[in-house]
């Protein structure tokens, strides 16, 4: 799977729709300090599901709608796209899979998947041992090689589990034993009922 084009409207700095292409192989985006380059990985990871505006840069997430400049009015949402190259089936069926969010200034917020409406949840469990994903190791920020170095061996082991594909079975645990406790109280619940009436 490859991330073929992001697009962008009402984004950060993007203002105007924007389509970024990539083609397979290295790609290199320059330009002068604070001309967006980081808006573009900003952009990856918020579609991907990042709830942090702390981790956008943002002190809330509505900052990352666009705000207006001298001579342009602020936008109502931001919309970003990711079109990513599917050929090798890794995320499902189909050839292509485009991943939208939205945000609008009051708040609300709405994910696609290949223009369905879906939840975050939906998401991230499509990416869920793909190697992509907002947790997943493929945005490194700056600061963040020194922080992968540093980390407690306990944390280190985490990023491994992401990248062998053991993070899917994990979540898949929590969730039974979390359904496994909800039964359990409700089987306490009808034994104190079959008390009260026996
Ligand atoms: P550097 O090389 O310094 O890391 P950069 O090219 O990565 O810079 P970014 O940090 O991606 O640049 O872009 C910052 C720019 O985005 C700033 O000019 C900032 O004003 C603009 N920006 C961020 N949020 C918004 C917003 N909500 N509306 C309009 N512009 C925004």
């Amino acid at each position: 799977v490859f991330l073929r084009q992001i697009d962008a409207h009402g984004f950060k700095s993007f203002a105007d729709k924007v389509n970024i292409k990539f083609d397979s192989g290295v790609t290199a985006v320059v330009g002068p300090n604070g001309s967006g380059k980081s808006n573009i990985t900003d952009a990856i990871r918020w579609v991907l599901g990042e709830q942090s505006a702390r981790v956008m840069r943002g002190a809330k997430m509505e900052d990352i709608i666009f705000d207006g400049t001298e001579n342009r009015t602020p936008m109502n949402y931001a919309s970003v796209s990711l079109i990513l190259n599917n050929d090798d089936r890794t995320l499902g069926e189909s050839k292509e899979v485009v991943i939208s969010r939205k945000l609008y200034r009051s708040g609300d917020s709405e994910y696609f998947i290949n223009n369905e409406k879906s939840k975050l949840k939906d998401i991230t469990e499509l990416f869920l041992d793909s190697g992509l994903g907002k947790n997943a190791y493929n945005i490194i920020s700056q600061g963040q090689v020194d922080e992968i170095l540093k980390a407690k061996p306990v944390e280190r082991r985490k990023i491994i589990e992401e990248a062998a594909g053991v993070m899917k079975y994990k979540n898949r645990k929590h969730e039974s034993e979390k359904r496994l406790d909800e039964t359990k109280q409700n089987l306490a619940r009808v034994h104190d009922i079959i008390e009260e009436i026996s």
